[in-house]
């Protein structure tokens, strides 16, 4: 199943862009992102986004299988 994927475009304190699925209430507190597309998972949509951002990272809540840091 897929679901849509967007991107903060504004980073963390520690330089991430986070990646968030479009239900995760981190993302509907953000306020300025960029929709990625539709992936099976946060794994993909990380991947994607780094073309975008090289420091793109899963949301821990949202995104654990693709959170590093
Ligand atoms: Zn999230």
């Amino acid at each position: 199943m897929l679901h849509k994927y967007y991107v903060n475009n504004s980073a963390q304190q520690n330089g991430d862009h986070e990646v968030h699925e479009e239900h995760c209430a981190y993302l509907k507190m953000a306020h300025d992102v960029k929709y990625l597309g539709m992936f099976e998972n946060g794994i993909q949509a990380v991947a994607y986004a780094r073309k975008f951002y090289a420091k793109a990272d899963g949301c821990y809540f949202c995104c654990k299988e693709a959170h590093t840091s």
